[in-house]
């Protein structure tokens, strides 16, 4: 039998057991490696021994974007300095930027996650991977590609961007699996078939990372490339990076890796569970991870949990894909408003494409208004224009809420773009 990458749990009781171990474990090891968490702790009024069951996550503080900032360049470090074998840090556009550090036991357990992930997709030593997302300091590349050897399938490294590479070598090496962000993967599959190279290639899977996308989005780019499967891989630099869940053939949710974190999902506002599958902020806490060790992260992203066991029987449990985040989040005229909620509404509406963009802007009258221009899909007849721009405006103001003005593009109208799509232009202020 192949070496698997799945945990062996026989029922939820045994995942919990596993669960408390590594809280217990974590709690008394950041108390005792990082004066950070130690005061925390202590304001808090919480100590090791208060650990007795899961439940009692509720009594430890919350840690923050802000504090990873205030401890750089080594945040919530937890070991001496001399066990830290590795950084990466975030994409952050603002400031400082979170850094976080791994010993070589957060690496091993990083590249069992990754190859889990891979795992879930199918994929085997068979596999030939081009992985073209960013390398560097950033998680992406390194997780993509240790993920991928540790697996043993075969990496192809090309990296992002780069649209005549990663065409040669789609034909030229036959990659079965092509990683990279949504909007990179669209713009491939047309550049695929503008080429001319759809029947020369052998690409069978896309595994998305680190953007959201909405279903008529994939459903084009699966289409386009007549792949058999793609696969969510959600992942943030705090929690390793990508790597912490996928969602499996099956896609009624993503399963996430809950034997190497606690997931909870609480209302950003009150810092209370939501209802169960109520949309909340997703918050973290490692069950073993020793360097830069995360207690009650908040993660910002928002997304809800899945109760319902997933029918392809694997019992690790499920959320939601990312909503977007709460930072994400507009207010307009006091709603609010996450751009996840306009992917879905966009896809359920047959005429409509995959691209759009939000345009926010405050008239002469002192009130807001918001404008979204949107693509129809490909090979549309274009004389229903007016229709269909009521069908959206209607879609918009039953699902959210709020009316808003909507113009109707051409397919291929909108940029397309390599890393993460802009779709808000907020001209408010
Ligand atoms: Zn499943």
């Amino acid at each position: 039998m192949e070496k698997t990458f799945m945990p062996q749990f026989k029922n939820m009781d045994h995942l919990f057991d596993h669960q408390l171990e590594g809280l217990k474990w974590t709690i008394a090891h950041a108390y005792n490696g990082s004066p950070f968490y130690r005061e925390q702790f202590k304001a808090a009024g919480v100590t090791p021994l208060d650990i007795k069951s899961l439940y009692d996550l509720e009594q430890l503080p919350f840690t923050t974007g802000k504090d990873l900032k205030e401890g750089y360049p080594f945040p919530l470090l937890s070991v001496p300095q001399k066990d830290v074998v590795r950084i990466h840090a975030s994409s952050g556009t603002t400031g400082k930027r979170k850094i976080l550090s791994y010993t070589a036991k957060d690496l091993d357990v990083w590249f069992d996650m990754f190859a889990r992930c891979y795992e879930m997709a199918g994929l085997t030593r068979e596999d030939r991977v081009q992985i073209a997302v960013g390398y560097g300091v950033w998680t992406a590349g390194m997780g993509f590609q240790l993920g991928c050897e540790r697996l043993g399938a075969m990496a192809i490294p090309v990296g992002p961007g780069n649209i005549d590479m990663q065409c040669q070598f789609l034909v030229d090496l036959q990659s079965t699996v092509l990683c990279c962000t949504a909007s990179m993967a669209l713009l491939m599959a047309e550049e695929v078939n503008k080429r001319g190279l759809k029947d020369k290639i052998n690409l069978k899977k896309i595994i998305l990372g680190s953007e959201r996308s909405s279903s008529a989005m994939r459903t084009k780019i699966k289409d386009l490339l007549g792949l058999e499967d793609m696969f969510d891989i959600p992942g943030m630099t705090e929690l390793y990076g990508p790597g912490t869940g996928l969602d499996c053939h099956k896609h009624e949710g993503i399963h996430y890796w809950a034997d190497k974190y606690i997931l909870e999902i609480l209302n950003p506002d009150t810092l209370k569970p939501v209802k169960d599958g109520e949309v909340g902020e997703m918050v973290v806490t490692t069950l073993c991870k020793e360097a830069s060790p995360l207690v009650r992260y908040r993660t910002r992203d928002l997304t809800r949990k899945i109760s319902a066991p997933c029918s392809c029987g694997n019992i690790l449990p499920m959320h939601d894909k990312i909503m977007g985040r709460s930072d994400d989040m507009i207010i307009l005229r006091g709603v609010n408003i996450y751009p996840g909620q306009i992917d879905e509404i966009l896809s359920s509406i047959a005429e409509m494409g995959s691209e759009y963009q939000l345009h926010l802007e405050r008239k002469d009258d002192g009130k807001d208004y918001m404008t979204i221009k949107a693509e129809i899909r490909q090979g549309l007849d274009t004389k229903n224009i007016e229709n269909i721009k009521l069908k959206v405006k209607k879609m918009i103001q039953s699902k959210i809420m709020v009316s808003c003005d909507a113009q109707i593009c051409d397919y291929g109208e909108l940029p397309r773009f390599e890393g993460k799509a802009k779709r808000i232009f907020d001209n408010r202020s």
